[in-house]
């Protein structure tokens, strides 16, 4: 078990050069949320917000990030929420399920900017008691499966 890490988190306008370990930098202007990948091996974490990216949940004293952060292109391929300023940790993805995650999302987008509803391809959420179902805002994803 990873250590449970709590964060806090920064409003600011700009980005800062220098990034914090365990800052999550929040510019609402720029509309994105930079912070320092939390396995510690420093790199830095850019989740732009946008209806298709990610979505910022404030509740007065706290940050949420949603969907799970999954640092697929990072040598530690680490896979975590943001949560009320604190890491939930999730499993690692397989390779198979990281492609069906960036297909899921480009299908996403691509609904998303053309209007028009996905047609042969159905993305199946697999709930982390091993639950299935269709798409849909469900918030304890451990994988993502792409079916016909
Ligand atoms: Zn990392």
């Amino acid at each position: 078990m990873k250590p449970e890490i709590k964060l806090k988190h920064e409003f600011v306008d700009y980005i800062p050069n220098e990034l914090k370990d365990g800052i999550i930098y929040v510019s609402i202007a720029f509309a994105t949320v930079v912070h320092k990948c939390c396995c510690g091996c420093g790199n830095e974490v850019v989740t732009p917000l946008s209806p298709t990216d990610w979505k910022l949940i404030y509740d007065g004293q706290s940050i949420s990030l949603n969907p799970s952060i999954g640092n697929w292109s990072f040598n530690c391929q680490s896979h975590y929420w943001i949560k009320r300023d604190r890491v939930v940790w999730a499993l690692r993805w397989f390779q198979e399920e990281i492609k069906a995650g960036r297909a899921y999302d480009a299908i996403a987008k691509n609904t998303y900017f053309s209007g028009s509803k996905p047609q042969s391809s159905l993305a199946i959420l697999v709930k982390k008691n091993g639950q299935r179902e269709p798409l849909a805002e469900a918030e304890e994803v451990s994988v993502l499966v792409m079916a016909k």
